[in-house]
């Protein structure tokens, strides 16, 4: 299992310089591979180093072999993209000074924060910013190959990190998580998750948002995107947290399923004032569940997405219709009172239960009575 991670650098200016400087020396050696590529219709890695690194390497002296290697491997991966038939002409594609860079094992290396890179001007070492998460990936990974890019004026080293393949589990329980509604995160085994606290971060910033936006002048629309962007970060690392603390408990509850709820129809089914469905809303659903996803994935554990119709309108325990009043599930067939989340999180589960052996119900092999 492959995953990527982007690494935001740290560079003093002589630094940017220096890779302003590679890219642009990079981009003009893929550039000289391609008349190769298109003169000898050849794209394979070794037979297009045959042809082209002598010439590359004489041409441009300032590039280091393995970094002439590395525009090799890019060129013929970007030409292994565009699936060309044998009918067809071989086009000229061009590279941009401002393309990423490719690099692998031999042109960087990471130790702790720090980021080793070649440039055609020396080595540099700088430090790399990384969240908690891309921390935990980096210590449990293993480095593959990466591209160097730049937006605007801040540079990324997007890494590629190999983990082992983990067998899936056939036996345990299912589990189920309940997204939205009052908390972000509710699951079959009674858990909340983002209740009280992060609520209130989250009204904070809402309420920041909403005075910045009546307030039209510039410097305000300015603070608005510094907002946002704070806002942004402090929802996907509260998704991280969240998603890992739900697979955690999954794995402690032997799951061999996580159920999780389709949010085709989560607008629709978020009932509330204004205030508390703008709250809802833009919380990042669908990236906690990715989380949630590809956290249970390493772990071994599929992930099944069901549609309930009314999950937080029934009654987990009699399985007729009961009213909600925001945290309260009430019952007037059998009287039970619950929490309403709690409730919601247990339809899940009932319906993930019933979808999971009517399928494995599909996959036993028919035997005719005779
Ligand atoms: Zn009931």
């Amino acid at each position: 299992m492959k995953r990527t991670i982007a690494l935001k650098l740290n560079l003093s200016q002589e630094q940017s310089d220096a890779l302003l400087e590679t890219q642009k020396v990079f981009a003009k050696a893929c550039n000289q591979a391609i008349s190769f590529v298109v003169e000898n219709r050849c794209w394979n890695r070794v037979a297009l180093h045959h042809l082209c690194y002598y010439h590359i390497r004489e041409n441009i002296p300032s590039l280091g072999s393995q970094m002439v290697c590395n525009a090799i491997k890019k060129v013929c991966s970007s030409y292994k993209v565009l699936k060309i038939k044998k009918s067809q002409n071989v086009p000229t594609i061009k590279f941009k000074n401002t393309g990423s860079v490719h690099y692998d094992k031999r042109t960087y290396s990471v130790k702790d924060s720090i980021l080793s890179l070649y440039t055609v001007t020396g080595r540099i070492k700088c430090e790399f910013i990384t969240g908690d998460f891309q921390r935990e990936y980096l210590e449990s990974g293993a480095v593959k190959e990466a591209e160097l890019v730049r937006k605007g004026k801040v540079w990324f080293f997007n890494l590629v990190l190999d983990f082992p393949d983990v067998e899936i589990k056939k036996e345990g329980k299912i589990f189920s998580v309940d997204v939205g509604e009052n908390n972000l995160a509710t699951t079959s085994n009674g858990t909340i998750h983002g209740g009280g606290k992060l609520r209130h971060k989250r009204d904070v910033f809402l309420a920041r948002r909403a005075k910045l936006q009546s307030n039209g002048s510039r410097s305000a629309k300015r603070c608005l995107q510094r907002v946002s962007g704070r806002e942004r970060r402090h929802v996907k690392e509260t998704n991280h947290i969240i998603s890992k603390q739900i697979v955690m408990e999954a794995v402690e509850s032997r799951a061999k399923i996580i159920v999780l709820e389709d949010l085709t129809n989560i607008r629709k089914r978020i009932k509330g004032n204004k205030r508390m469905r703008s709250r809802l809303h833009r919380w990042a659903w669908h990236e906690l569940q990715q989380f949630v996803e590809y956290k249970a994935e390493a772990k071994g554990i599929s992930v099944k997405y069901v549609n309930p119709a009314y999950s937080s309108q029934t009654c987990s325990k009699c399985d007729s219709l009961g009213s909600r009043h925001k945290h309260l599930f009430k019952c007037s067939n059998c009287g039970s009172y619950q929490h309403s989340d709690c409730n919601a999180a247990i339809n899940l589960l009932k319906l993930g239960e019933s979808v999971v052996s009517s399928t494995a119900l599909v996959n036993v092999p028919m035997v005719a009575v005779s």
